[in-house]
């Protein structure tokens, strides 16, 4: 059977299909997936495929539908690697299967989601905290699970060579940023939970290009943070430059990163609102002091006039 979870980095794959054995780009493999192996579509279905914000963008085009059509159509609301941070998977059919799978195979091969193009190749970035300025080791490992023949098949490449062959290089460029936030939450762990308005936030920024684009322009965003004009010449025609933009909107929203800019008279204008409500905190306190004092005087007064 199908291993439940397809997840980006295959964090949460089976360990018992991982071969215990770190790869590089140059190492070789024997692998070949096409329509004469006995197995053929056996992987698609009974497991969860995670949609990032570009396989959306991508299959939402190809699909030509809007963003809210296809995430309704074809996905389930989910929580992204083990994290508080919403997103989705494919919506599979009431036998288990991808709604994209025929007896053919994939209908959507060209656009096919990230994880599927990973398969069965997966990669670890030990960089799960996403600090800045550490370096990251990056190595593969190969996920062998007992029914994909396609590991008997003679074909042989570097993994460099399969990468390529899949198109994955591509989705790395697309989807490093968002997958950077998402390892940078997952290392807070549960020690700090998003609030209900901040995970709307996050879900509609990282699902949907146009809402998020709305949000930008008509909203008081562009009073609070510093975009210049290329960026939202850039932003306003193009989605895929509107979906990165959206990531370092994220990044600097949820952990305070220097990718956007918060305009300095809002930051004034902040600092003053906190110093007023600390001064109406301490007018606050000194009144509730003084009646306390009051009632104290009060009370002794009693005590002493019932001697
Ligand atoms: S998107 Fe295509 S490759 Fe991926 S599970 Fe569905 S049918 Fe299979
Ligand atoms: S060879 Fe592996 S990847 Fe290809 S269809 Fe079979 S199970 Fe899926």
């Amino acid at each position: 059977m199908a291993d439940k979870n397809k997840t980006l980095f295959g964090f949460d794959t089976n360990p018992t299909s991982i071969i215990p054995k770190k790869y590089t780009l140059d190492s070789k493999i024997h692998f070949r997936c096409h329509p004469g192996v006995s197995c053929f579509t056996a992987c698609c279905g009974h497991i969860d495929i995670i949609l990032t914000p570009f396989d959306i963008l991508r299959l939402r085009k190809h699909v030509n539908l809007s963003a809210d059509e296809f995430l309704l159509r074809f996905t389930t609301p989910t929580y992204v690697e083990k994290t508080d941070l919403p997103g989705v998977k494919i919506h599979l059919d009431k036998d288990g299967r991808c709604p994209f799978v025929t007896d053919e195979g994939c209908t959507i091969y060209s656009e096919r989601p990230s994880a599927c193009r990973y398969y069965p190749i997966g990669m670890a970035n030990f960089h799960e905290g996403g600090q800045e300025g550490i370096q990251s080791e990056k190595f593969f490992f190969i996920v062998k699970e007992d029914h994909c023949k396609g590991h008997e098949e003679e074909t042989e490449w570097t993994i460099k060579e399969w990468r390529a062959d899949q198109g994955v290089d591509l989705c790395d460029q697309m989807n490093k940023e968002w997958l950077e936030i998402v390892m940078r939450r997952r290392s807070f762990g549960q020690q700090a939970s998003m609030s209900e308005q901040a995970q709307k936030m996050f879900f509609m920024a990282s699902t949907d290009t146009d809402k998020f684009r709305n949000f930008v322009f008509n909203s008081s965003f562009l009073d609070t943070y510093d975009v210049d004009q290329e960026t939202l010449d850039k932003i306003k025609e193009d989605d895929i430059e509107m979906m990165l933009f959206s990531f370092r909107y994220l990044a600097s929203a949820l952990f305070g990163t220097q990718d956007l800019q918060i305009k300095e008279e809002k930051i004034k204008e902040r600092v003053s609102q906190i110093d007023d409500k600390k001064a109406s905190a301490e007018v606050k306190a000194e009144e509730t002091y003084k009646e306390l004092l009051d009632q104290r005087d009060m009370l002794a007064e009693s005590l002493k006039n019932n001697k």
